[in-house]
């Protein structure tokens, strides 16, 4: 044994028990009361958490926009992560054009973070218009560890609705996920055009010009698309109440399909456009209503979406400066960090979720989805020793000051917690100890996903 952590309260997906935890190498070797370790290196945890390191499943580290790059790369993108409890983080491998070869898209991506990233980290595969055809291409990068696809509705890597049929096919002969961002493109491009029409391109109109039902319809598209395809499938980032409520019905019906949201969904509301600021708020699908933050909390609470993940794209202010008409600002805010200790603080504490639950949106479900489990997202022995020391009386007011993102604000500027990581252990390694980064570039490896072959419920 080289660690043990002695006296605290472990949390796992299904219990909360007084239990010490022994680390030996890069593996939990045990959990139980009163632990003996000879020789080992005892941290006195009581009053403390201990919770399996966080999965943020849906980061953009390092990504090319045009012509600038998101402002966090590998390196303090993963820094970051370490100082907030994760231990692993799914970030995107895109080819550059369709000629891209998927498996060159994937090793060029791995190699750009193999040096930096300070965190464990997997890959989704983003999957541009015709490579669904690519039986072959498909097959190789989940060989090489990839348990998921991603693709959107819009933008300039939108695949046509019967490209994404095709591609639910193939991955459920694969047994992997499809992963989809969800917003009607016909509906935005008309809204766009009606407010260039009216002269209302200012970003204070980026709420107006993607409505609920540009995501609601994409979502309720899919949904048809995935039940005929017979193939599950994960809806990224969901924003609306309508939205999380179509895919519980969905659920209830018995199609396995799934949900993530993300804490500025749960949280902000698209008043935060009206301020002089709206620029650092725009991200897509932009912020809803109070409302919408009500019902996704009850259906986060209720099983009807299983993720909440951050979508960190960070720009700087500079960056975000650039932005002239809400169509062109660099759309994403900084995320990863704030994650656990705000979903502690205002799911937990405000009553929304119970510890264990916590346990599964952020870490188990998102694990056991992406292929991780039980190597990840698991609190028990034989998995790898990614471990978060939570201290549920640490009081603190997030200021972009005491964070690390690059981005250089946060979208959560003022709020109030109780409830903060202490420590964070990667495999067995400290490196992250009240405040101070104890990480190294290079330390984090990429865990291959391992695909669930059938497509039986992944949750189950
Ligand atoms: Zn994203």
């Amino acid at each position: 044994m080289n660690l043990l952590l002695q006296g605290g309260w472990v949390v796992t997906a299904d219990r909360l028990e007084q239990a010490d935890v022994a680390v030996a190498g890069e593996k939990i070797a045990a959990v139980g009361p009163d632990l003996a370790a000879p020789g080992a290196q005892v941290r006195d945890v009581s009053g403390r958490y201990i919770l399996p390191g966080v999965i943020d499943a849906h980061v953009h580290y390092q990504m090319p926009v045009g012509n600038l790059f998101t402002a966090d790369d590998w390196f303090t993108g993963t820094r970051l992560a370490a100082c907030g409890g994760v231990t692993t983080v799914i970030d995107y491998a895109e080819p550059v054009s369709p000629g891209e070869p998927l498996l060159a898209a994937l090793s060029r991506r791995r190699a750009e973070a193999g040096d930096l990233a300070c965190v464990d980290f997997s890959l989704h595969q983003v999957v541009l218009a015709g490579q669904e055809e690519d039986t072959v291409g498909l097959k190789a990068v989940v060989g090489e560890g990839v348990a998921s696809f991603k693709v959107f509705t819009t933008y300039n890597q939108r695949l046509s609705p019967a490209a994404i049929g095709r591609l639910l096919q193939q991955a459920r002969n694969l047994g992997a996920l499809v992963t989809v961002h969800c917003e009607d493109h016909e509906m935005i491009t008309m809204k766009r055009r009606e407010l260039e029409a009216a002269g209302q391109t200012d970003p204070a109109y980026h709420a107006v010009s993607r409505p609920a039902a540009v995501e609601v319809k994409a979502i309720q598209d899919l949904i048809q698309k995935a039940g005929e395809a017979d193939a599950p499938v994960y809806i990224v980032h969901v924003s609306t109440g309508s939205g999380a409520a179509a895919i519980a019905a969905a659920r209830s019906r018995g199609q396995e399909v799934y949900g993530e949201t993300c804490p500025h969904y749960l949280l902000l509301t698209a008043e935060r456009y009206a301020g002089p600021e709206s620029r650092l708020f725009l991200m897509c699908p932009p912020l809803r209503t109070a409302a919408d933050n009500e019902i996704l909390w009850q259906h986060l609470a209720a099983g009807g979406l299983q993720v909440v993940a951050t979508d960190h794209c960070s720009y700087s202010r500079s960056q975000k400066a650039t932005g002239t008409a809400f169509y062109n600002t660099p759309s994403g805010v900084p995320g990863t960090e704030t994650l656990l200790p705000l979903l502690y603080s205002y799911g937990v504490r405000s009553g929304w979720l119970t510890l264990p639950q916590l346990v599964r949106v952020l870490s188990t479900n998102p694990a056991r989805l992406f292929g991780l489990y039980p190597r990840k997202g698991c609190l028990a022995p034989g998995s790898d020793a990614d471990l978060v020391i939570f201290d549920p009386r640490r009081q603190v007011t997030l200021t972009a000051a005491g964070l690390h993102s690059a981005a250089g604000y946060t979208v959560f500027e003022g709020f109030s917690l109780q409830g903060y990581p202490e420590a964070t252990y990667l495999r067995g390694q400290l490196i992250y100890d009240q405040g101070h980064f104890l990480g190294q570039a290079g330390w984090g490896r990429f865990i291959p996903g391992q695909v669930v072959p059938g497509g039986q419920d992944l949750l189950k």
